[in-house]
């Protein structure tokens, strides 16, 4: 969702994708001034932890805490992650702007991740919605289905386009309000980007996919955005110094690298409302707060080009 003053949504996703995927626990107090200073820097949507149980995700067990103070930060739309309805009910009463309930599109990473077959999983995406339809209409968090695994799975491989679409179909069904393509493996590439684009608004409609969450596994995580903003979509996760690596690839980044890819937008001439020098500044928050893990990126260590014009100060 973008304003008036913003062509595309950045939506981060460090806290919580970055976090989970590494072994320290950044303390609550990091975590504080990393949301308060990436929203300072003009990022609207941070995706801040996950309601699973601590014992699962240690890194995330403050996460109720944190939406409580991203909550004070105003005109931030504060997401979270939850797997199932019991961590929908907590993401509500902390307060969650939006929830992402994750759907692997591979049955087996399903049961493997979640311990949970697709109809269990749509199960629970109908009792969330019912859980919020149930909440007075201005206090009702977005909730989107996120079809992880989109692009392939690593104990399944490729996923057949019609068990995608179904699922995409499913989860409307069950009641989100959107649907978003997640390579969760860092498979895509810009043409598979584009084919599942069309593939699921073909059945769930334009309107119910507008984001993607991207990978940069294998190097093509901007190419990907591309392909997807050729498509139309507006919203795009990243987060801050690529943290949180990938498990299945050693020395491999993470999500896309949040400040290359609000470069490129504003080099583009697509308002991200974000301010290039400042998003970068928050890099040292993290690494204080991580010693010895890997930040990636190509804008910190390079700067902007000289006379580089961003969109959005064109704009102000
Ligand atoms: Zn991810």
């Amino acid at each position: 969702m973008t304003d008036q003053r913003t062509d595309v949504l950045i939506s981060e996703v460090g806290p919580r994708d970055g976090l989970q995927s590494i072994g320290t626990i950044m303390p609550l107090a990091a975590k504080k001034a990393w949301i308060a200073a990436e929203a300072a820097a003009g990022v609207t949507e941070i995706e801040v932890g996950s309601f699973v149980p601590p014992k699962l995700l240690p890194q995330l067990a403050d996460t109720a805490e944190v939406v409580a103070f991203a909550k004070t930060i105003p005109g931030l739309t504060v997401a979270v992650l939850v797997p199932n309805a019991r961590g929908a009910e907590a993401a509500i009463a902390a307060g969650a702007d939006k929830i992402t309930l994750p759907l692997s599109v591979s049955e087996t990473h399903s049961l493997a991740n979640l311990r949970r077959t697709h109809a269990q999983v749509i199960d629970e995406a109908r009792t969330i919605a019912a859980l919020i339809a149930a909440l007075p209409a201005d206090r009702r968090p977005h909730f989107e289905g996120s079809l992880s695994t989109a692009f392939g799975c690593t104990l399944e491989g490729a996923i057949p386009d019609a068990q995608i679409a179904r699922l995409a179909e499913s989860l409307m069904t069950a009641g989100c309000d959107e649907v978003g393509l997640s390579d969760t493996t860092g498979f895509a590439d810009p043409s598979a980007v584009r084919r599942l684009i069309r593939l699921v608004r073909g059945v769930a409609g334009d309107a119910a996919l507008t984001g993607i969450h991207l990978h940069n596994t294998r190097g093509l995580g901007l190419a990907n955005v591309l392909a997807a903003l050729d498509c139309g979509l507006t919203t795009f996760d990243a987060s801050l110094g690529g943290l949180g690596g990938c498990p299945f690839a050693p020395g491999a980044s993470g999500n896309i690298v949040t400040e290359d890819l609000a470069f490129m937008l504003e080099a583009m001439g697509l308002r991200t409302g974000i301010d290039l020098d400042r998003l970068t500044a928050v890099r040292t928050i993290v690494a204080d707060a991580l010693p010895g893990e890997p930040l990636y990126g190509f804008l910190p260590d390079a700067g902007l080009p000289l006379g580089f014009r961003p969109a959005t100060s064109l704009a102000a």
